[in-house]
């Protein structure tokens, strides 16, 4: 006999964290700076959290949806480009940043050292990190490179969470299965914290759930 599906664990808010989240995204949000050296980042109190992922996760397409604005982050990380971390901050609640996009399979070595080099000095050394949001396609799971991030931020003692996108790409028992194996795999990892979080960009799902869990990190929850 098969046993019994396990049911994800997706956090669960009460209507009073649900509002606070909404109230949260509702602030004007206002871009910042861009920064390629920790000298750069703008010295700040607020609590901050970040979004990091592959290149092409869905991570401008995401950050748009929970600020409820069509282009305030945009696909930025062309390879060649210069790499930054872009700042944005919630009127004076929340700094949230945008980490560029990381596993272009034909990224030069050298790109790949200074974006390493960057986001571990980030990671290690911006106090007002409370977490970071690992974006990863549902259609593929945790890839290799992802496991490399998570390492890094092991080591550098981010606490992180994942959040899954494209969920609108699979179906919901495909989604189950996704959510226990990424528990599974997140278990070994020291920083992860367990709850994960399925969105949906395009249909709007887990976005809310996704602002609330973020609300509970911000300065003030109580949101005027
Ligand atoms: P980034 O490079 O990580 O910033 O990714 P983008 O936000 O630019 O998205 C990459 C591609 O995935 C674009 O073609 C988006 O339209 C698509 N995309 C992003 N989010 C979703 C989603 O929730 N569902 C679907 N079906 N496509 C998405």
């Amino acid at each position: 006999m098969n046993s019994p599906q396990k049911k994800p664990m997706h956090a669960t808010f009460s209507p009073t964290e649900t509002e606070a989240g909404r109230l949260l995204f509702s602030q004007n949000c206002t871009f910042i700076m861009g920064a390629v050296s920790m000298d750069d980042m703008p010295a700040t109190e607020l609590s901050e959290v970040s979004f990091a992922g592959r290149s092409n996760v869905g991570k401008s397409s995401l950050i748009n949806s929970l600020m409820g604005q069509k282009s305030l982050a945009r696909t930025s990380n062309t390879p060649g480009r210069t790499q930054q971390i872009n700042f944005f901050a919630l009127h004076d609640k929340l700094m949230v940043t945008d980490l560029p996009g990381y596993g272009y399979a034909r990224a030069p070595k050298k790109n790949v050292d200074q974006w390493t080099s960057l986001i571990f000095d980030y990671l290690r050394g911006r106090v007002a990190l409370r977490r970071v949001c690992l974006l990863i396609d549902a259609r593929h799971g945790l890839k290799p490179v992802d496991k490399e991030m998570m390492t890094l931020m092991d080591k550098a003692g981010a606490s992180y969470q994942i959040v899954l996108t494209k969920c609108d790409k699979i179906k919901p028992d495909a989604l189950v299965k996704l959510c226990n194996r990424t528990q599974t795999e997140l278990a070994p990892h020291a920083a992860a914290h367990p709850d994960i979080f399925p969105t949906s960009s395009v249909k709007g799902s887990g976005i809310q759930e996704l602002r609330a869990a973020l609300a509970t990190l911000a300065d003030d929850d109580r949101l005027g």
